[in-house]
Parts: structure tokens; C-alpha cells; sequence
């Protein structure tokens, strides 16, 4: 029976499954390293924490199907995997970003844009505005955190 290389807790069909073995894989399971599922998800947790970055966007995305329309959102600094999860709900995965702005409290700053753009849309219907693209991104650009 094997311990965990942290805790030392003894493992167990409870606290442990073949997911949680560390190295050894290539090498004919010499040097392996086993770890408690408690102490793996304390390690995942701490690392997504270290990669945690301390900014984000606010962004427009279109859609051709929606000529004319943009819809203004926020994310974290992994901009990629949200557009992606926007693809996934359409079969043509044609969404895509028409501006992308980095700032320190998206949030926040969405809140801003979003009054703004309320103000020149001709018509908006939840996240969706229909505005001109380039006044909309000017608006975007003149809010910039690090003129
Ligand atoms: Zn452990």
C-alpha cells in the first residue's frame, strides 16, 4: 500500500484513484509519486490561483447572423476560451471579437461602456446592441485604463 507524498495519509479506494499519481508514468513506474484526492485538489486550487491573472476584458463580439449588432461582455484574461464558449452554441463558429479591452476591473469598467453605448444605440435587446461599430469602439478606446 502507498502513502501520499504530502500528507502521508495512508490511500485508500476513498481518498485515492488512478488519476492521482505524479511522474513515473514513462518510466515503468519507478520514481512515482502518489497523492491523497484532498491534498491533489489543495494543489489544483494553489495553482489556479499562482495562474490567476490580475486583469481582464471588456469586449465586443459579433455574429454575422446579427448584421449590425454587437453584443458587449467581460471576461478574464482568457479571452480564447470565452469566445469558444460562445462557438459552441453555434455550428458555424463564427463569432468573433470585434474589440478586446484590457483592464483591471472589467466588471466595473463593462458597467461604463455598457452606459455609454446605451446612449448611441439605435436599439438593444439584453447584452445585444444595435450601434455603429467604429463610434462604439472609439467610445472602447477613449476609456483605456493606460493612456
Ligand atoms: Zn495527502
Amino acid at each position: 500500500m502507498h502513502n501520499c507524498y504530502k500528507c502521508k495519509t495512508e490511500l485508500t479506494d476513498k481518498n485515492w484513484g488512478h488519476g492521482n499519481k505524479i511522474g513515473g508514468i514513462k518510466t515503468n513506474n519507478v520514481n512515482v509519486r502518489y497523492i491523497c484526492k484532498p491534498c491533489d485538489n489543495e494543489k489544483s486550487r494553489l495553482y489556479r490561483l499562482k495562474n490567476k491573472k490580475d486583469y481582464g476584458y471588456v469586449y465586443l463580439v459579433s455574429n454575422p447572423a446579427w448584421k449590425g449588432w454587437v453584443k458587449l461582455g467581460k471576461c478574464d484574461s482568457n479571452y480564447k476560451n470565452r469566445l469558444s464558449s460562445y462557438n459552441t452554441s453555434t455550428p458555424k463558429r463564427d463569432f468573433e471579437f470585434r474589440y478586446l479591452l484590457k483592464c483591471k476591473k472589467p466588471r466595473e469598467l463593462e458597467s461604463l461602456v455598457w452606459k455609454k453605448i446605451e446612449k448611441i444605440a439605435e436599439s438593444f435587446n439584453s447584452e445585444w446592441f444595435k450601434v455603429d461599430l467604429q463610434v462604439t469602439i472609439g467610445i472602447m478606446e477613449s476609456m483605456k485604463e493606460d493612456k
